[in-house]
């Protein structure tokens, strides 16, 4: 039997970092058993979907890669198929009406919980023979007693009893099918064998399993990922970090270093903590996942990020790195040395948007000088910035090594410790006090700006 997965997300927000993992592992999961990845667009509340957020869903999984193996299918254009099962689960007398009102149910769950018990419907009116009209709700006729096994492939077996479970609405009086009737029917459509979602659905399960054998289905396997958090053990929300899979690409994370990440958040198989897309369907196994939510961390996100990032060879690192240059909207048509700029810089941040920032200083202009670094170091060192004016004006030949030279002879006419000679030139410089080696740095920065950029430090110094 072809294996069979599928994301079925509701269309009632972006894509959540959450959800892409759940698609992820949808992903692979059939790819790795040689099956079809699935995708079904949740859109029965009308109120609440939009096509802007299903289309923002496609268009995001499209992007990182995680495409269905046929066009998706929407719910809100089933309502036939819905409405046949429905009728299905009447005639088999699996199904009833039910016209208890909203008051009538309250009263009935005060008395419950009044009386110490759990609060839910008590099926009276499943024995009363009631006839469909605009007030009645149709109910499934669940077994009163015996308990339900759901098969997870993280948790194992997990038992549920049936008296626990009430008579769950299959259709509303306005005659609209529910989620779960939806979810069960298309489930079988599709020919879905195994569903995979958060941990949030665990409860649902057994009652589906409930629709499911009243239609006659199949049983399906499940797995119920692991809760994505944020540090504080909470769910993962916009508190947190940014939430959708976008604002990551935006930032300059890679999408195979999102992947690997998404990956890790549950998964902790594998040889290595470094991997691709391919190598995750080829080492990824259930039993390896965690019950346990898991901690979404950015550190190693980042860590992930610069691993992927060291794995390019030049010419693609640049290709990946010029738009988010061009972002930031500075000309450097006449900077002749971009090349081993970027060679040189293309480590020092974590995603590409900051390793871009972090050329600005040298194919633009920085902004400001840090204010930290002036106060621990540049203030006070205008003597030393000015020699080092004098040194590099008279220096004939521009290259790393002659510039490393005459710094090294010029600190020890000086006899200053490293940190007091060094970092007011990378502040006069590059306004931080972070950057490669300072005889590249100046290198990179060419000589006639390194000169403008020092006088430039002598007069804010005085
Ligand atoms: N539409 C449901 C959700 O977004 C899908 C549940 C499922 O995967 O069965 O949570």
């Amino acid at each position: 039997m072809t294996t069979i997965t599928r994301f079925a997300p509701s269309p009632t927000g972006t894509l959540h970092i959450g959800g892409v993992r759940t698609a992820l592992f949808n992903y692979v999961y059939a790819k790795q058993n040689n099956g079809l990845f699935l995708i079904r667009i949740e859109d029965t509340d009308r109120e609440r979907s939009t096509k802007e957020y299903e289309k923002n869903i496609l268009d995001n999984l499209n992007s990182i890669g995680l495409s269905p193996d046929k066009e998706p299918i929407h719910q809100s254009n089933r309502n036939e198929i819905y409405t046949n099962a429905a009728e299905k689960l009447i005639e088999s007398g699996n199904a009833y009406w039910c016209d208890c009102s909203p008051e009538t149910l309250e009263i009935m769950r005060n008395e419950q919980s009044a009386a110490g018990k759990k609060p839910m419907y008590d099926g009276r009116s499943r024995n009363l023979g009631l006839k469909r009209s605009d007030k009645t709700v149709l109910r499934l006729a669940t077994p009163e007693n015996g308990e339900i096994t759901v098969n997870d492939l993280i948790r194992g077996e997990i038992k549920f009893q049936n008296n626990e479970l009430d008579d769950l609405i299959l259709m509303r009086s306005d005659g609209t099918p529910t989620y779960h009737l939806c979810n069960v029917v298309d489930d079988y459509e599709q020919k879905v064998t195994t569903v995979i979602r958060g941990e949030d659905h665990i409860s649902n399960t057994p009652r589906q399993i409930h629709i499911q054998q009243a239609l006659g289905y199949a049983p399906l396997e499940y797995a119920h990922l692991p809760l994505v958090l944020g540090e504080d053990k909470k769910r993962l929300s916009k508190r947190h970090a940014a939430t959708s899979l976008d604002e990551y690409q935006a930032e300059g994370y890679l999408d195979v270093a999102i992947i690997n990440t998404l990956a890790r958040l549950g998964w902790s198989g594998g040889k290595n903590e470094v991997f691709n897309l391919e190598e995750l369907v080829r080492d990824f196994d259930f039993k390896e996942v965690q019950k346990a939510g898991a901690i979404f961390d950015l550190t190693k996100l980042d860590w992930i990020n610069s691993q992927h990032l060291s794995q390019l060879d030049q010419t693609s690192f640049k290709k990946i790195l010029l738009p988010h240059i061009d972002n930031l909207n500075i000309d450097y048509s006449d900077y002749n040395q971009l090349d081993e700029l970027i060679e040189s810089m293309r480590s020092v941040k974590p995603n590409l948007k900051l390793i871009a920032q972090s050329l600005v200083p040298y194919i633009g202009n920085f902004k400001e000088y840090d204010e930290k670094g002036v106060k621990k170091f540049l203030t006070g060192s205008e003597r030393t910035l000015s020699l080092v004016l004098e040194m590099l004006d008279n220096l004939e030949v521009w290259n790393e090594a002659e510039i490393d030279k005459h710094l090294a002879k010029l600190q020890e006419k000086l006899e200053l410790p490293t940190p007091k000679m060094n970092q007011p030139i990378r502040i006069a410089l590059t306004g931080s006090t972070q950057s490669p080696s300072l005889g590249l740095t100046i290198k990179l920065m060419g000589k006639n700006k390194s000169i403008y950029l020092l006088k430039k430090a002598i007069d804010f110094l005085s």
